[in-house]
């Protein structure tokens, strides 16, 4: 079925008894050309890549919960390319330009709203680092504008201009950059994949992979043993436990990242805000909540759940930025998963297993990553070879030197 406004009135004449399932909810068959384990907005991406741009379409995806269960639905919605280093920009460059055509490719509502992103400026050094940057996201088509105190002042009034610790000295602003509706997108995904004839396969843990002779045979499921020609893994905050059945240790730790939603209010913020001075950013979804967030909490671990020291942390961040976020009750907090990379960028890769292939180490911004994630996986998984945006993925970076650090952090996972 096709969505559409001549849809929509006349399924809303009849009562709206009319509408289909979204994709079907098939039984795994006993063998795919490709499986894609993790159903999130990365493996989703790649299914519906492989099957409609690449053509192959004997695809499963293979999701331990439901769909749009894990980050995809977790995250604070936040989409922007403006990245420094010549690994990334053109990755994330590719990822907006797919934002912009997403729902007429999908034929389906991800509200994808760019509303702006406005990174703050606090020190005058901040302000070359992020001049600097500005220029490389303009070589890349990316656009950015540097404001002035007195131009963001203009835009946003309300901040905390004059904080003696951190006042507010411009910005760096990417107009293209906003929000997009978080589990729209897997949703989306989902129902293209599903309807190019990828079998999209809820309730189905991945418990083991069958390997012989260096290569790939299948996988062991909670549903039975599935074979495989290719297998995909795009696992997000699972990325090292998973991995590790196939015998393979990651650069990679995982840490709970928590999100937070204020009770609905009228419009405030316009665009997507980020504090220089600590870790904090804002942005307000359409039903009027600000939708907010800051540092992840620092230790080890898969539990879905943070603890009280970064809400602190993030609730400081805000009143330091903007006070009037002190007057807003809080509606609802939650947590997802991370998997840190060690110089904060991903990897997109084949690995020493004939067969298997890695995507993963999104670190905090997989979800802008989501078009592009999906677009370079399947191209890897359909050609066997990286895709122009995605060459500097790759897995052994951290043993050949060709790190891709974005922010000159070292390996400080909660720094990237
Ligand atoms: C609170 C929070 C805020 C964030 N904010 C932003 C933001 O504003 N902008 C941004 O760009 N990024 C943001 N991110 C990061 C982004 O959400 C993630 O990097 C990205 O969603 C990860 O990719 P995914 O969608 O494929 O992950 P997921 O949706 O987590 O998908 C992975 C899937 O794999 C499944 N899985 C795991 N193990 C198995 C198994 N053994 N068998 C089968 N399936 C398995 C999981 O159940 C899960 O559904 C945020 C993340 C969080 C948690």
């Amino acid at each position: 079925m096709r969505y559409s406004a001549a849809r929509l009135l006349w399924e809303g004449l009849k009562g709206h008894k009319g509408w289909g399932r979204a994709w079907r909810d098939p039984e795994p068959k006993p063998s795919y050309d490709v499986v894609i384990i993790g159903g999130g907005g990365h493996g989703l991406a790649t299914a519906h890549y492989l099957s409609k741009v690449y053509g192959v379409r004997d695809v499963a995806v293979l999701e331990k919960g439901w769909i749009g269960g894990g980050n995809v639905g977790r995250n604070t919605t936040i989409i922007r390319s403006n990245y420094l280093l010549d690994g990334n920009e053109p990755f994330y460059e590719f990822s907006m330009k797919l934002w912009e055509n997403l729902e007429q490719d999908l034929n389906y509502n991800a509200m994808v709203s760019q509303r702006g992103i406005m990174n703050l400026i606090h020190t005058d050094a901040q302000r070359d680092a992020f001049r600097r940057r500005g220029n490389a996201m303009r070589l890349y088509g990316a656009g950015s504008e540097l404001l002035d105190a007195d131009q963001v002042r203009k835009e946003v009034p309300f901040l905390n201009f004059d904080n003696a610790r951190f006042p507010i000295k411009g910005a760096l602003v990417q107009r293209r950059g906003g929000t997009v509706r978080h589990d729209a997108v897997a949703w989306g995904y989902a129902r293209s994949a599903d309807q190019h004839g990828v079998d999209i396969i809820q309730n189905c843990e991945v418990t083991g992979f069958r390997i012989e002779n260096g290569k790939v045979l299948g996988i062991e499921t909670t549903r039975g043993y599935i074979g495989a020609g290719k297998v995909g893994v795009a696992v997000a905050g699972n990325s090292s436990r998973v991995m590790a059945k196939a015998g393979m240790r990651l650069p990679i730790e995982s840490h709970v990242l928590q999100a937070f939603v204020s009770e609905g209010l009228k419009p405030v913020i316009p665009g997507v805000i980020t504090f220089g001075a600590g870790h904090f950013y804002v942005s307000q979804s359409d039903k009027g909540g600000l939708v907010f967030g800051g540092d992840i909490d620092g230790y080890n671990t898969y539990a879905q759940r943070g603890n009280m020291p970064v809400v602190e942390d993030v609730a400081e961040g805000g009143v330091a930025l903007m006070p009037i976020i002190g007057r807003a009750r809080l509606l609802r907090m939650w947590g997802g998963i991370m998997d840190m990379s060690m110089d904060g960028s991903p990897f997109i890769d084949k690995t020493h297993i004939d067969g298997l292939y890695f995507n993963g180490g999104w670190c905090y911004g997989g979800f802008k990553a989501t078009p592009a994630s999906g677009y370079a996986f399947a191209h890897l998984l359909a050609t066997d070879t990286p895709h122009d945006t995605a060459t500097a993925y790759r897995l052994d970076r951290f043993r050949s030197g060709a790190m891709i650090d974005e922010k000159g952090m070292g390996a400080q996972p909660n720094l990237h």
